[in-house]
């Protein structure tokens, strides 16, 4: 057989999919891949139902139906004071997965050099260089996650076309702060560079830390492409709606792209999360109280067992060093063992680091869940814990 895409041939599953499998197998409690256990507002998947059978189920308008377009432009107004055009400056995709990759496509060419920050997201590398771009990557480590200026400085250069940047951040929980953001628009605009800015994060922010948007720097409104996802702000993952605010100078770049990957994305969705953009302030307050509080007891809870719990500004996650609980296997290791032996699921750290000498002692919890689960999980790794101290089997001890 003649051989396929080679870049897709050593391109492995997704290590959420690697571990949520694992965690099925083992009968795990699956704090890997984050996904809450609880379904989104009650009025959001009511508008879904509804809008089933009220007969606009063809295809909706390339760029996102009229309602989601104008519900992400009032949201871009209410929450950043950004003002945006629905009709040329928002486009819907099936997700920000699918944003990113739109994004990614409107702008880099074969050539180009696109910026990336470890720890990444896993689909940003794949397509970087399915597009033929040249990543060059900068590396944020923990435990501070501090980004480290003059080697950002140095990954750009005369071919940089873009940078990714994504904050609140998976799976640091960083969240950049105003002048790290400076220093990055001044950048992109010294060479002259987009920025694409996952923010699917955006509303879950904890600590009084408030998300600010590179596109609301000065000089930086035309140059950015912001994403944002339905997933994450209505606690409604599997939906996949995701919406990329630009200017439209961009926009329609990354309708065309769209127009080659989905087309559209399913309306009685879209219409739904236009309801759901225009909840009211304490809806957006309530869930980051609640993940707060969440974040708070899985923290708690992991730094009572004596692991190195590192802080996490935002996200769905909170990383752990794994070594001051006598662990000595890498984070690879350990979320194995912490599946079979424990029975809870975490993601190793190091899955998201593409280049060599990764930091590779830190598990990633997903605490977007029930208080009972957290509690139970926070046990069993308790008791795990214990056996290992008290001598197990071979196989227990790393
Ligand atoms: N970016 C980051 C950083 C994420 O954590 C996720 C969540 N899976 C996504 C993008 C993708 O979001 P969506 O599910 O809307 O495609
Ligand atoms: N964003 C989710 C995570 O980081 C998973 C998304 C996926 O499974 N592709 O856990």
């Amino acid at each position: 057989m003649p051989s396929q895409n080679t870049l897709l041939a050593s391109t492995g599953t997704t290590i959420f999919t690697v571990m949520s499998a694992l965690a099925t197998e083992h009968q795990a409690i699956n704090l890997g891949q984050g996904f809450p256990d609880v379904d989104g507002p009650r009025d959001v998947l009511q508008a879904a139902a509804d809008a089933l059978f009220d007969g606009r189920n063809q295809y909706p308008p390339l760029t996102g139906v009229l309602e989601l377009r104008q519900a992400v432009a009032a949201a871009n107004a209410r929450f950043y004071g950004i003002t945006v055009d629905p009709a040329s400056e928002v486009v819907v995709t099936s997700g920000a997965t699918e944003a990113i990759t739109a994004c990614l496509m409107a702008v880099l060419n074969p050539g180009d050099e696109c910026v990336l920050i470890e720890p990444l997201y896993d689909t940003y590398l794949p397509v970087v260089k399915m597009l033929g771009a040249i990543p060059k990557l900068v590396r944020l480590t923990p435990p501070k996650w501090e980004l480290p200026r003059q080697e950002l400085a140095a990954a750009f250069g005369p071919k940089t076309k873009a940078i990714l940047l994504n904050s609140p951040g998976n799976p640091t929980g960083k969240i950049f702060t105003s002048a790290e953001l400076a220093f990055i628009a001044d950048l992109v605009q010294r060479h002259d560079c987009f920025a694409i800015c996952d923010e699917v994060y955006e509303h879950l922010t904890f600590d009084g830390w408030r998300h600010i948007p590179l596109m609301t720097l000065p000089g930086m409104r035309e140059r950015c492409m912001r994403i944002g996802s339905a997933g994450k702000t209505f606690s409604l993952t599997g939906w996949k709606i995701g919406y990329v605010t630009a200017d439209r100078s961009l926009a329609g770049t990354v309708a065309k792209a769209h127009q080659l990957l989905t087309f559209t994305t399913p309306p009685n969705l879209q219409r739904a999360v236009a309801i759901g953009l225009a909840k009211d302030d304490a809806y957006f307050a309530g869930l980051s109280a609640a993940l707060e509080s969440k974040r708070d007891r899985m923290a708690a809870g992991l730094a009572a067992l004596g692991f190195g719990v590192l802080e996490a500004r935002g996200s769905y996650f909170v990383s752990a060093d794994v070594r001051p609980v006598g662990f000595h296997g890498d984070d690879v290791a350990f979320c194995q063992a912490l599946t079979v032996e424990a029975k809870v699921t975490a993601i190793p750290v190091s899955a998201f680091y593409a280049g060599p000498d990764a930091p590779a002692h830190y598990a990633r919890f997903a605490f977007c869940k029930q208080d009972a689960l957290l509690d139970e999980a926070l046990a069993r790794i308790g008791a795990w814990l214990q056996r290992r101290r008290a001598g197990g089997t071979a196989s227990q001890v790393a």
